[in-house]
C-alpha cells in the first residue's frame, strides 16, 4: 500500500455512520487545564463540540488525526448545538480562559452554523477573559471573524494549525489541505481585525527523522513566529485511526522524544520574536505519546509545562537522564538507518 492510499483507506474508515440525535446532544469532552493570559496564571476551561467535523477528514484527512472518531456523521442541528452549549454551561465556573474545539473547523458553516456560533460566543462575553477556536485558514474570514467579535466583550483567539511552514512536509507527509502561505495569510486576516492568531506546530511528522523533525519545528517557529501572537508545539501522538497508526503498529514510527520537544522549545525561544511559545503534550510518557525512558518523564513534562506557562526556558537546561545520551545517538545514527 503507498501512503496515499493508505490515507484514503484510514479516511473511510474512521467516519462514524449519522448519529441519532440522543448522542447529538451531548458534547464529545470538557475539562479544566492550567494556562497563562500574560503572566497571569488561569484555569482555561477545555469544551469539544460534537459537530460534522472536518471536511477534510472525509476527503483525505492529515496523518497523525484520528478526530473523525468523535464527530457525527452528519451536521448538528441548531437545537442539539444549543443543548450541547447548556449542558458544558453547567460545569463552566467562571474560568478566565475558554478554549472550544469542534474536532474540526468552529467557522465552518456545515459545523457550527452562525446563529449557534454566534450564540456559544455571547454565553462566554463578560465572562471569559479570553476565547480560543480553531479554524481551517479557508474560513478564517472577516465576513465570519466581524460578527463574533462584536458580540465578545473580551479577547478572540483564533488557532490555525499551520503544523510546519515546509510546503513539502505539509502536503506530502501531514496531507494538510492548504500550502503553509494560507495559514500565515488566515493569522495576517486574523490579526488585522485586532483577533489574536495561534499557530499549532506538529513535532514530527511521520516520514522525518528525529533530527529532520527538530529542525523543522525550528524553521517553523522563526518563519512563523512573527505572523502568530501565539506559537504551540504540538508533538505527534498516535491517535486510532490514522496513518501515523498504521506506521507505529508496523514499527515504522516511533513519537518524539521529550528531549526533541526540549530542544525544540529551547532553540524556538531564540528565534520566537514576540510570540508566546508554549507546549502541552498530549499523551506525554505513555507509549503512543511523546516519551522519554519512562524514569524521567514526569520531571521533563513538569518541566516543559512550567517553561510554557511561565516563558522562562532556561530551566529546561538544568534537565538531564541517562536516556539523554540514547537520544543523542539516536540524532547521530539514525538518518544512516543504523539503532542507536
Ligand atoms: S488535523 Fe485538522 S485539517 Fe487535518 S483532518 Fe484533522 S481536523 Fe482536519
Ligand atoms: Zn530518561
Amino acid at each position: 500500500m503507498t501512503p496515499g492510499s493508505i490515507a484514503r483507506s484510514v479516511a473511510h474508515d474512521r467516519r462514524p455512520p449519522p448519529a441519532p440525535t440522543e448522542s447529538a446532544r451531548r458534547y464529545v469532552n470538557q475539562w479544566v487545564e492550567p494556562e497563562a493570559i500574560g503572566s497571569d496564571r488561569v484555569p482555561a476551561f477545555v469544551l469539544i463540540l460534537r459537530t460534522r467535523g472536518c471536511y477534510w477528514a472525509d476527503a483525505k484527512g492529515c496523518s497523525m488525526c484520528g478526530y473523525a472518531k468523535d464527530t457525527l456523521g452528519r451536521s448538528a442541528t441548531p437545537a442539539e448545538l444549543a443543548e450541547q452549549l447548556d449542558r458544558a454551561l453547567a460545569r463552566y465556573h467562571e474560568e478566565p480562559y475558554v478554549k472550544v474545539y469542534t474536532s474540526g473547523s468552529f467557522l465552518d458553516d456545515r459545523e457550527v452554523d452562525p446563529e449557534s456560533r454566534k450564540a456559544l460566543v455571547e454565553s462566554f462575553s463578560g465572562r471569559a477573559r479570553r476565547l480560543l477556536f480553531e479554524t481551517l485558514p479557508e474560513f478564517a474570514t472577516a465576513e465570519a471573524l466581524t460578527p463574533l467579535k462584536e458580540t465578545f466583550e473580551g479577547e478572540i483567539e483564533v488557532a490555525l494549525g499551520l503544523e510546519s511552514t515546509d510546503p513539502l512536509v505539509l502536503s506530502r507527509y501531514i496531507h494538510k489541505n492548504a500550502p503553509p502561505t494560507e495559514y500565515l495569510h488566515a493569522g495576517d486576516r486574523v490579526r488585522a481585525l485586532g483577533l489574536r492568531a495561534k499557530a499549532y506546530l506538529l513535532l514530527k511528522p511521520p516520514y522525518l527523522s528525529e533530527g529532520e523533525a527538530i529542525d523543522d519545528v525550528r524553521r517553523s517557529v522563526a518563519e512563523a513566529s512573527s505572523r502568530f501572537d501565539a506559537l504551540s508545539i504540538n508533538p505527534v501522538h498516535i491517535q486510532n485511526g490514522t496513518v501515523v497508526e498504521w506506521l507505529f503498529r508496523r514499527g515504522r514510527y516511533r513519537p518524539p522524544w521529550l528531549w526533541s520537544l526540549v530542544a525544540a522549545l529551547r532553540d524556538g525561544a531564540s528565534h520566537r520574536a514576540a510570540a508566546r511559545l508554549v507546549s502541552f503534550p498530549t499523551a506525554g510518557g505513555l507509549a503512543r505519546g511523546p516519551h522519554n525512558c519512562g524514569r524521567c518523564d514526569a520531571t521533563v513534562l513538569g518541566a516543559i509545562e512550567e517553561a510554557s506557562l511561565s516563558q522562562e526556558f532556561g530551566p529546561l537546561g538544568d534537565l538531564d537522564c541517562a536516556c539523554r545520551a540514547r537520544w543523542e545517538a539516536t540524532l547521530d545514527f539514525e538518518p544512516l538507518g543504523v539503532e542507536a
